[in-house]
């Protein structure tokens, strides 16, 4: 199925870095080569010149050509289930693409799904407008998918003229410029010779028809605007900057022709202790250095609420588990999950008591005594700053850092070392 889908790019023969240009190029010799009318009867050229079609036509478009980079084909095969806010991204609309290379009037291209699909006939009808919605939502709420209404200004065909615009008890007059076919034709030299370039006419907007005495409800336009609350659906691991799309609930179209889009990108915050990267999730642990060496249970937070991790024995700091499936859930499959990554952190205590640090004292002797700085502690003072180098380089930083609530193993060591030498 879409996995049998060759790269889009592969397909244009580009870089995955291409310009506009570069593709639009591209497109143009496989569309010459493949074309239909020079190719009568050839199935396999039909076939390239809809594959390099499909393929222009997702990676000319930036929103669609940053799904495709994200998702691959999944972007655009027909998944999430029906209703608002699936995630549907299959509406290629070949007919603009075929609009801008060969002009409406062309050759026929009547088997990209039929209907006005390859070319735009006198009054036909066309798509409306997408509308672009920006909706802010919680990390939890990413996590596990959430509904929110929004509520926005929709267009909607006036009851009383029916959409006309033209006043009750009269009727809109024919276009003199178009003669009512709401276009206008010009005829241009082109990559195929002479061709027929057909534009919506200026006067009429593609309508055919003028109105003269404006319906007083909606003002000749035909359209009233309605304050409408709309359901969305999104999806468990959506991403900071992903949109999903709402199928007619953009603008209106004209001459009968569907409703645009509606569009709604997501804004998510980052979480103050998770990062994340694609499907997995970062974050530290903080763990006490004896539970370091002793090794035991810790309590970790997940997006899914706490679980008990049992520490190895000899953990040492900056370490990193991986807590396999505890990540984001993926836009395809809510049970499919990235993982989640705990780089732990061993504490040093700050400040100790006096049976503490007897304890400790009478632990230290019973460890091999190579750490230990002896003798001069004027000699002593240079080695202890070199002992390595992330101490060294960690020094400035240590400094400003003082009041950073985390502190490294390393910086710790640091800090003893200086009360000790200074
Ligand atoms: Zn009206
Ligand atoms: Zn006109």
């Amino acid at each position: 199925m879409a996995d049998q889908k060759r790269d889009y790019y592969e397909v244009l023969g580009v870089a995955k870095n291409a310009s506009a240009d570069e593709l639009k190029k591209a497109y143009r010799v496989l569309a010459k080569k493949y074309h239909p009318d020079a190719n009568p009867g050839d199935k396999e050229a039909e076939a390239k010149f809809k594959e390099a079609s499909e393929a222009y036509a997702v990676l000319s478009d930036d929103e669609k050509r940053k799904q495709y980079d994200q998702f691959g084909h999944a972007a655009f095969s027909n998944g999430g289930g029906p209703g608002a806010g699936g995630f549907d991204f299959s509406d290629i609309d070949l007919g603009d693409i075929f609009g801008s290379f060969f002009g409406g009037g062309g050759g026929g291209f009547d088997f990209f799904g039929g209907g006005g699909g390859g070319r735009r006939s006198s009054n036909s009808p066309q798509k409306g407008a997408n509308i672009h919605y920006s909706l802010r939502i919680k990390f939890d709420e990413a996590v596990k998918g959430c509904k929110k209404e929004i509520t926005l200004d929709m267009k909607e065909e006036c009851a009383t003229c029916h959409g006309s615009g033209a006043k009750a008890g009269t009727n809109p007059v024919t276009c003199s410029k178009c003669g009512g076919s709401g276009q206008v034709t010009y005829t241009q030299q082109s990559l195929f010779g002479m061709v027929r370039n057909v534009q919506t006419c200026p006067d009429c907007h593609g309508t055919g028809k003028i109105v003269k005495d404006k319906c007083p409800d909606c003002r000749g336009t035909g359209y009233i605007t309605r304050r409408k609350t709309i359901e969305v659906d999104i999806p468990a691991g959506i991403d900071d900057g992903q949109a999903i799309r709402i199928r007619d609930k953009g603008e209106p179209g004209t001459n009968g022709g569907p409703r645009g889009d509606l569009l709604v990108e997501v804004h998510v915050p980052s979480h103050p202790n998770f990062q994340r990267d694609g499907y997995d999730i970062y974050s530290s642990v903080p763990i006490s250095f004896t539970q370091a060496a002793l090794g035991g249970d810790i309590r970790i937070s997940t997006v899914d609420g706490d679980v008990i991790y049992t520490v190895k024995p000899g953990t040492q700091t900056d370490s990193r588990v991986r807590l396999r499936g505890k990540g984001m859930p993926t836009l395809r499959n809510k049970d499919v999950r990235g993982d989640h990554y705990i780089t732990f952190i061993v504490q040093t205590p700050a400040s100790l008591t006096k049976e503490q640090k007897r304890i400790l004292e009478e632990l230290d002797e019973t460890f091999e005594t190579r750490y230990r700085a002896k003798g001069n502690p004027a000699e002593a003072k240079p080695n202890a700053s070199q002992s390595t180098s992330s101490a060294a380089k960690d020094e400035g930083k240590g400094k400003k850092g003082k009041s950073s609530k985390r502190k490294s193993f390393v910086d710790n060591i640091k800090d003893i070392g200086r009360d000790f030498f200074e």
